[in-house]
């Protein structure tokens, strides 16, 4: 089976903006943000998303989350804060390397989530502002 970007992500094939690491858990920034701060937490042992995955690997990605979301939410004040996990490609999941979405949400930008036929819109940012976004999400955790 080929590798899936996020693999290549985690063997350092292709870059990524890196928001934490520990042993299990892997965190970087979405490169087409729904929102502002938009964070991936992936596993580092491979499974294709939540239903094949061991309980284990579901616990060190359970463990980090609440941190990274803290981090998000410290970093930029959102109105909210949301967690998706979509499994299989007509739930949303186009990447089958399981990975948790932390979508902060702010009041003056609506998101239809319930439309997944249609991409969620991405915000268009450059280099500099996504080195900006990891750094003040970082500089909380
Ligand atoms: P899903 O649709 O739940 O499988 O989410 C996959 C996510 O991965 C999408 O939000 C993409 O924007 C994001 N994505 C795809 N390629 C990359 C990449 N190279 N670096 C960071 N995020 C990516």
């Amino acid at each position: 089976m080929d590798k899936t970007i996020f693999e290549k992500i985690l063997d350092k094939e292709i870059p990524s903006y890196k928001i934490y690491e520990d042993e299990h858990v892997y965190a970087f920034l979405d490169v087409f943000p729904i929102t502002k701060g938009h964070t991936l937490v992936i596993p580092k042992k491979h499974s294709r998303n939540i239903l094949d995955c061991e309980a284990e690997t579901a616990a060190h990605i359970g463990a980090a989350l609440p941190k990274i979301a803290n981090a998000v939410k410290d970093a930029f004040n959102p109105d909210g804060i949301n967690i998706i996990q979509n499994n299989e490609e007509y739930a949303g999941q186009s990447v089958f390397h399981l990975h948790f979405h932390i979508i902060p949400r702010y009041k003056d930008k609506h998101i239809n989530f319930d439309n997944l036929e249609v991409k969620w819109p991405p915000q268009k940012l450059e280099a500099a502002d996504f080195e900006e976004i990891q750094n003040k999400i970082t500089s909380k955790l």
